[in-house]
């Protein structure tokens, strides 16, 4: 698919000068939300608060990462300042992800001053769990319903390889926490990888049922350069369910959380099984969202490296968010129609690991 939108290649001049636009009508609806130039309306953002963690997964991060300094980093402040601007043009679901947001002090703070903007439906966190048992009671009392937990393996061998230095125990713990705590829905995200853990989806989906949890499979992407091709160990959803399907009868459904996981009902259970399927099942026609990188780029699409900085923006307006608003609006015109990571997967386009964008 070819990428209509700027190259970065020929835009990075804008993105720490942008100037906003003085007219921004092709990127804002008539009843004041925002709309790209292909019609699709954004009413989501993933909002990542820091780029450290304490995991380093083989598929996300390389092994030596060199962090932003703290100068660079959204302050919290600034977190909400940006998630309020997005609110009031229309977004109505906010995730708040990272690296591990859960490392970052105060982000339950974050999360309660999101929580309560007028017109958000949902507040919502992608985390490792690895503070869960900390956290999850907390994180529940601060206004979030749902939780996304990732979970690649069951095996504690298996899960200090994967994540290099995670310790399995301590997931599980924060797991029964959140169970403990009573969130509305618990979705486990595991990363699908032939000869890794591909002997695993059918006890990952047993435990997820155990536990009365949600579980989706996500196709690996290539976001960044991990030291190791991707192609060798890319595993499809299609080959995921008839696998699942050897064990467990499972129902199509048309119900959707708002993303683009397709699921199917395992029937006499509470658990949804989904698929997020970026390379066979590209869902780049009903995006719906933007991500906003701890250091305040503002990326329209997943797969493409084009973003204007909303730091600059932030910090020379502190009193006047029209600035930000109007770079939020040029954004939705400069947004990808869609991503193409087909042939990617040893030569990732997208050199930024997926621990900036957050996921
Ligand atoms: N640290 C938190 C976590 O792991 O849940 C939040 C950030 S993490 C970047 C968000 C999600 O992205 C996780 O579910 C992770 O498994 C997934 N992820 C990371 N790198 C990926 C990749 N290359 N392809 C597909 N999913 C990826
Ligand atoms: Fe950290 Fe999440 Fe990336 Fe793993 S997937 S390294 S836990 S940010």
């Amino acid at each position: 698919m070819r990428n209509e939108s700027l190259k970065s290649d020929s835009f990075p001049a804008a993105l720490n000068g942008f100037v906003p636009p003085t007219s921004a009508a092709t990127s804002k609806h008539a009843d004041g939300t925002l709309i790209d130039k292909y019609g699709r309306h954004v009413t989501y953002i993933r909002l990542s608060i820091t780029d450290r963690c304490d995991f380093r997964c083989t598929y996300c991060m390389a092994e030596e990462m060199t962090f932003l300094p703290r100068s660079q980093v959204l302050t919290l402040e600034e977190c909400l300042r940006i998630a309020r601007c997005f609110v009031g043009l229309g977004v109505t679901k906010v995730r708040v992800t990272g690296g591990e947001p859960l490392v970052r002090p105060n982000a339950v703070w974050l999360m309660a001053q999101i929580a309560q903007l007028e017109g958000l439906r949902e507040v919502v966190i992608t985390t490792n769990g690895s503070q869960l048992d900390r956290f999850a009671q907390p994180l529940l009392d601060a206004g979030v319903k749902r939780i996304n937990i990732s979970l690649d393996t069951l095996r504690a061998d298996r899960f200090k390889e994967i994540t290099r230095i995670g310790d399995l125990t301590k997931v599980l713990r924060g797991i029964d926490a959140a169970k403990a705590a009573g969130f509305s829905r618990i979705k486990l995200n595991t990363v699908m990888m032939r000869g890794r853990n591909d002997d695993e989806f059918i006890d990952l989906t047993q435990y997820a049922v155990d536990q009365g949890i949600d579980i989706a499979f996500i196709e690996e992407m290539p976001l960044g350069e991990i030291g190791h091709g991707r192609q060798s160990t890319y595993f499809s959803s299609e080959e995921a369910l008839k696998r699942l399907q050897t064990r467990f009868t499972l129902l199509p459904s048309t119900e959707t959380t708002g993303g683009p996981a397709r699921y199917w009902l395992i029937p006499d259970t509470q658990t949804r099984v989904g698929f997020i399927s970026p390379h066979s099942h590209n869902f780049c026609d009903s995006c719906n969202r933007v991500r906003i990188t701890a250091q305040g780029d503002l990326y329209p699409c997943l797969g493409n490296n084009d973003a204007i900085n909303l730091l600059p923006l932030l910090r020379d307006h502190p009193d006047d968010d029209e600035p930000l608003k109007q770079a939020i609006m040029h954004t939705m015109g400069i947004k990808a129609k869609g991503h193409d990571f087909t042939g990617q997967m040893d030569s990732p386009q997208v050199i930024r690991f997926m621990s900036m964008t957050g996921g």
